[in-house]
C-alpha cells in the first residue's frame, strides 16, 4: 500500500525501493498516485482503490492502472470499455459499508460470467473493519463472509489482510497481503509490542534558546506561563509541516535523548520546547519529534489521533533523506 504519498514517506522514492525488495503489486487511492508509480515502475501491477470515477476509464487504461471496482455502476462502465482486455479488481464489502459490492450483488455478478469476463476481474478483495482489535467479533464475521465471497469466484486470487489483519493469523492471508502502516513502522498490534522496526525519523533544528523568568508566557495567547525559571528552545517546525497543533502542551521532543515538553501553542512554522532538563539544547542542535522513545504511535496519541495521520501529514517542506 503506497497511497497518501506512501504514508507520507515519498512515493517516488518508496515505490522503487519496494520494487527492489521484491514487491510487484501496488495499491494507491487515486489515479494521480498511480501515475507516479507507473512512471517509475513500468511492469508493476497498480490498483487504484478509490475505484472508477465517471468517465475516468480511458485515463486509467492509458496508464495501465487497474481500478478496484466497488459498485455495479463501476463494473458496467469498466466492462464496456475493457471488453475483457483490461484487468481490474473486485471489492466485495464485508462490513465497512464504504466501498464494495454487497455479498448479494457479488453473487449476482458471479452468476453472470460474461460480465465478469468483460470487467477483467483478476483479484477479489475486501477490507477489515477492526483488525487492530483482535477480540472484536466483527473479525470472525468478515473472515467467514470473505471466504464465502471468494468461493463465488473460483480460480481468482483473493486479498483481505491490511497490516493488522496479517497478524490475525493465516486464515486471513489468502493470496495477497496489503500492508501499509506496518511497512512504514507503525504498530499493527497496538495491544502488544511493535513487531516492526521504525522507518521514519523526524528531527527539527533549534533556532534559538532563551532563559525566561517565572510568570513569563510562551507563544500565541500565552497559553503556557513559566512556573519558575526555565530554558526554552524554539524549533523550526510547525503545523504547516503537518506537525499537529493538537500536540500543543501535550507532545514532546527529544534533545540529546532527554524528553522535553512542548509548551504553548504549536505555531505555523515554530514549536517551543521546555529544555530546562536538556543540557545539549543550543542553537543548531537537533530535536527529535519522531524517533527513539517517541514512536509514531506515541506521537499520534499525544495529538489525540493515530500514527497513520501523523505519517500521512508529514509535510512537503521537510527535507527527506533516505537511508538504505
Ligand atoms: C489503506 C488500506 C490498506 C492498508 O491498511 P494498513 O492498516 O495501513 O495496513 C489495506 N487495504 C485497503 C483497502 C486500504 O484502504
Amino acid at each position: 500500500m503506497v497511497k497518501a504519498d506512501a504514508y507520507g514517506c515519498g512515493l517516488a522514492a518508496v515505490a522503487p525501493a519496494l520494487w527492489r525488495a521484491g514487491c510487484r503489486t501496488f495499491f494507491v487511492a487515486h489515479l494521480s498516485e498511480g501515475e507516479t508509480v507507473r512512471a517509475r515502475l513500468p511492469e508493476a501491477a497498480i490498483y487504484v482503490l478509490n475505484g472508477l470515477p465517471p468517465g475516468a476509464g480511458p485515463a486509467l487504461a492509458a496508464r495501465g492502472l487497474r481500478p478496484v471496482l466497488g459498485s455495479a455502476e463501476e463494473i458496467v462502465e469498466w466492462a464496456a470499455l475493457a471488453q475483457g482486455r483490461l484487468p481490474a479488481a473486485l471489492h466485495v464489502d464485508t462490513g465497512m459499508n464504504r466501498l464494495g459490492l454487497p455479498l448479494s450483488e457479488a453473487r449476482a455478478l458471479a452468476e453472470d460470467p460474461a460480465r465478469l469476463r468483460a470487467a477483467g476481474i483478476d483479484l477479489v478483495m475486501s477490507h477489515l473493519v477492526s483488525a487492530e482489535m483482535p477480540e472484536d467479533p466483527v473479525n470472525a464475521r468478515q473472515i467467514a463472509d470473505f471466504a464465502a465471497a471468494r468461493a463465488l469466484f473460483p480460480g481468482l486470487p483473493a486479498s483481505l489482510a491490511n497490516s493488522s489483519g496479517i497478524f490475525l493469523g493465516g486464515e486471513v492471508h489468502h493470496d495477497l497481503l496489503r500492508p501499509g502502516y506496518a511497512l512504514f513502522g507503525g504498530n499493527p498490534t497496538p495491544e502488544a509490542e511493535n513487531p516492526m522496526r521504525p522507518v521514519v525519523r523526524l528531527a527539527a533544528e533549534i533556532v534559538q534558546v532563551r532563559a525566561v523568568e517565572a510568570g513569563a508566557g510562551a507563544g500565541y495567547n500565552a497559553r503556557w506561563t513559566a512556573p519558575g525559571p526555565r530554558r526554552l528552545a524554539t524549533l523550526s517546525i510547525g503545523y504547516a509541516d503537518g506537525y499537529p497543533r493538537a500536540a500543543s502542551e501535550r507532545g514532546r521532543a527529544l534533545v540529546g535523548g532527554v524528553p522535553c515538553p512542548i509548551v504553548g501553542l504549536v505555531s505555523m512554522d515554530l514549536v517551543i520546547l521546555d529544555v530546562t532538563e536538556a543540557p545539549e539544547a543550543r542553537r543548531g542542535a537537533e530535536a527529535v519529534l519522531i524517533g527513539g522513545a517517541l514512536d509514531v504511535d506515541a506521537v499520534g496519541r499525544a495529538a489525540g489521533t493515530i500514527g497513520y495521520e501523523i505519517l500521512t501529514r508529514l509535510g512537503s517542506r521537510y527535507v527527506r533523506s533516505y537511508v538504505e
